[in-house]
């Protein structure tokens, strides 16, 4: 089967057209086949075994949701089935609801979403994502007035009359970089990691910067390494907390590794024969292993040692 990027949904259709329509929105709160994801505090709701967790879902006709909800936003639609997005997080402790607490437990998707059905995952991505922007964002930043919601959770604007900004879902850039030399890429550390996880570089795009400007940044502030040949690869949206990885690879001009200890706390160059030997996935205790199957880096690694990448 074909590697492709986790945390996209392949068929959600977002129905733009309906976010205006109120009267629609609140048939679907109603509606026993809507089904609702809550989120607490950034973390996914779930179930099942702790290898193969599901989403746990809440069927909006349920009405006990209700008064939990600080926030509901529109997710989307597959077939039928509406999906919506709900933040219980001002519940204390939701292991203690009797409904909440019964029907499943909360858990970071970072953790375990390589782990659930790719749709599940995509959704449980999705409420995240747009739950957190719609918390920090509680507060107008031009007059300092509360902000409601409105258009199904795609928009929030000032309660000021006289200022009124309208304040749109936030995602920010950041470019992701298969670094490649002859038969070797080059993986680093930030020293904030699990230990024994390594990874492809990656950095925050800049205001004024365009993606292939950022790529040739990052490596070269990061690693001392100049690249060229940036192809784009593929993108991913990583919500953790609001962020759209841009995956690219790059060509190295050089191999001697400079690091910017800030950054990274180690960078080293690995042959494909070395990667393709390697444990894959996180064991206690080792020196060495790859990005958890979630992420776009380790698709990009994974494609590099199937010779799937291009040079
Ligand atoms: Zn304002």
């Amino acid at each position: 089967m074909r590697r492709h990027n986790l945390l996209v949904h392949p068929e959600l259709d977002r129905v733009a057209h309906l976010r205006r329509d109120t009267d629609w929105l609140e048939a679907r709160l109603g509606d026993p086949t809507t089904r609702l994801y809550p989120v607490w505090r950034n973390q996914s709701f779930v179930t099942g075994p702790q290898d193969a967790p599901v989403a746990c879902t809440v069927p909006a006709d349920a009405g006990w949701w209700r008064p939990l909800a600080a926030e509901t936003a529109l997710l989307g639609v597959t077939g039928a089935t509406a999906h919506m997005a709900i933040d219980v997080g001002d519940v204390a402790e939701p292991a203690r609801h009797p409904e909440l607490g019964s029907l499943g437990r909360f858990a970071d998707l970072r953790m375990i979403g390589g782990l659930m059905p790719d749709a599940d995952a995509a959704l449980c991505a999705h409420a995240r994502a747009i739950l957190w922007w719609h918390r920090q964002h509680r507060f107008c930043g031009a007059c300092g007035s509360p902000t409601e919601s409105s258009q199904a959770g795609y928009l929030r604007r000032c309660r000021n009359p006289d200022c009124a900004t309208q304040q749109f879902p936030r995602t920010d850039s950041a470019a992701i970089v298969l670094v490649y030399h002859g038969d070797s890429i080059l993986l680093g550390r930030q020293p904030g990691w699990p230990r024994g996880m390594h990874s492809v570089l990656a950095g925050f795009l800049e205001p004024g910067e365009s993606l292939e400007g950022c790529v040739a940044r990052e490596i070269k502030e990061e690693s001392g390494i100049d690249v060229t040949d940036i192809r784009y690869h593929s993108s991913q949206p990583w919500p953790f907390p609001q962020s759209l990885m841009v995956g690219f690879t790059a060509r190295a001009l050089n191999t001697d590794i400079v690091l910017d200890p800030e950054e990274l706390e180690s960078a080293t160059w690995y042959t494909r024969s070395a990667l393709a030997a390697a444990p894959r996935e996180p064991r206690r205790g080792a020196d060495f292993y790859l990005p958890r199957r979630i992420s776009i880096a380790r698709r990009l690694i994974e494609d590099w040692i199937a010779g799937e990448i291009a040079e």
